[in-house]
């Protein structure tokens, strides 16, 4: 048969079959912030078992369609995978051949902008990648339901989907930064902003027996300003080099915390303690390295990096101010950790007279993810070591003061953990005894 008359016949075909599958009903989730509609997640649920995961179409925030089959079901309407406000749970009942619609109104909950840090989770990957799923057009409208404020595309070697990333992003006002993971055999750097670029990795860094120097150099003179070292205790590890003559230490950021956290990340969060204990001021970063928009696990946005940056948001001014170490890393607790009277921040400089004392201050905050959930402990490390352990029974919301008198050059970074395991890490205030 003609090929034409084959599309012909499908397309009537298409028309005249029924608008949904036999016994099964159509949902649409109206999801609304403050009256605005927003982008947003629907987890739905049978029991224990995840039926689906929606989200709308970037083109139409805050409405989420859904064909399910006849049933009762629990709808996880989210906006923020747990870290700004609760989720709205609801309960609903599908009958065959009818539609329902819902409306949510969310609460407001609280954004950590009003203590100046910004959020975005810089290893993402769409389907440009071979292991992704995600398409790059869509993966903005995800990344917005995440609640985070600015969007990363970090796809293996290509850049194939950065103008439709950048372009739906722009339609939506959405600001993002494009970059890559530059995959080698054995390791894997991000790298970012980098745009129309293909990576230089020769045969023996590609092997992983070689100084990569060569792909770091053509990836800064290419304007990258960052370069991550990726899950780099994992089975991609870079830091199997470490001590090794083809180690190069010329990279910004360590990703200590990728997707769950796991025995891995436990590694990498323990050798970066050593960094900074040599005075080496790496940066801590948490990503999800999601590739797939519909998997119950990998969540984009989740863990994710909130940026203390001065002034307003710019892609530029995010990357700058993480690449000064102005950071935390979260799976859920939100941490404000300040120094001297909330004049110093993750990454600052503290300078005392020896002698003289130093205050560090702090601000948590922690809200359910599906299940209630409550602060449990609050850490204070210096150089390595806790030095102090504040303890939580039924808060979510808390602040802490803690004074201490460092005899030499010090760190110190905070651990918060919440009742169900989920933590948060934040890069160091440096002390300087003079
Ligand atoms: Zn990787």
């Amino acid at each position: 048969m003609n090929r034409l008359l084959v599309r012909v016949a499908l397309l009537v075909l298409a028309l005249a079959w029924p608008t949904f599958p036999q016994g099964t009903g159509e949902v649409e989730v109206r999801v609304t912030l403050g009256g605005v509609p927003v982008d947003a997640k629907v987890l739905v649920r049978q029991g224990e078992k995840v039926i689906e995961i929606a989200y709308n179409s970037v083109r139409e925030p805050g409405r989420v369609r859904m064909t399910l089959p006849a049933g009762t079901y629990t709808l996880v309407v989210d906006r923020g995978a747990g870290f700004h406000r609760p989720a709205h749970i609801v309960q609903i009942e599908v009958q065959s051949g009818a539609r329902r619609e819902l409306e949510v109104a969310l609460s407001q909950g609280f954004s950590p902008k009003a203590w100046g840090y910004y959020c975005a989770d810089p290893h993402a990957h769409s389907n440009a990648s071979e292991d992704g799923v995600t398409p790059p057009q869509e993966l903005v409208a995800v990344l917005m339901a995440a609640d985070l404020d600015l969007g990363f595309l970090t796809d293996h070697n290509n850049t194939h989907a950065h103008p439709v990333f950048a372009e739906t992003a722009a339609g939506r006002g959405f600001p993002v930064v494009l970059g890559m993971e530059i995959t080698a055999i054995r390791w894997h750097w991000n790298a970012f902003p980098l745009t129309n670029y293909t990576p230089d990795i020769p045969p023996m860094v590609m092997l992983g027996v070689a100084k990569p120097t060569p792909t770091f150099d053509h990836a800064r003179k290419h304007g990258a300003k960052l370069i991550m070292a990726n899950h780099p205790h994992s089975s991609y590890p870079y830091f199997d080099a470490l001590g090794k003559p083809y180690f190069d230490p010329n990279f910004d950021l360590v990703e200590v915390m990728n997707g769950k956290f796991g025995e891995d990340d436990a590694k990498t969060l323990a050798t970066l303690l050593q960094f900074w204990n040599e005075g080496k001021k790496y940066v801590a970063v948490a990503t999800s390295d999601d590739h797939d928009w519909k998997e119950q696990t990998d969540i984009y946005g989740w863990p994710r990096t909130y940026v203390y940056v001065e002034g307003p948001l710019t892609p530029e001014a995010w990357l700058e101010a993480l690449g000064k170490g102005r950071a935390f890393l979260t799976y859920g607790p939100l941490v404000n950790f300040t120094a001297q009277g909330g004049t110093a921040r993750p990454g600052d400089t503290v300078a005392i007279a020896p002698g003289q004392t130093v205050t560090l201050e702090a601000e948590l905050l922690l809200f359910p993810r599906e299940a209630p959930r409550t602060l449990k402990s609050l850490q204070v490390i210096r150089n390595g070591q806790v030095v102090k352990e504040f303890t939580f029974t039924t808060e979510t919301q808390a602040s802490v003061q803690f004074v201490d008198k460092p005899e030499r050059n010090s760190w110190y970074a905070l651990r918060a953990f919440a009742s169900d395991g989920e933590q948060a890490f934040t890069n160091p205030i440096w002390v300087e005894v003079r």
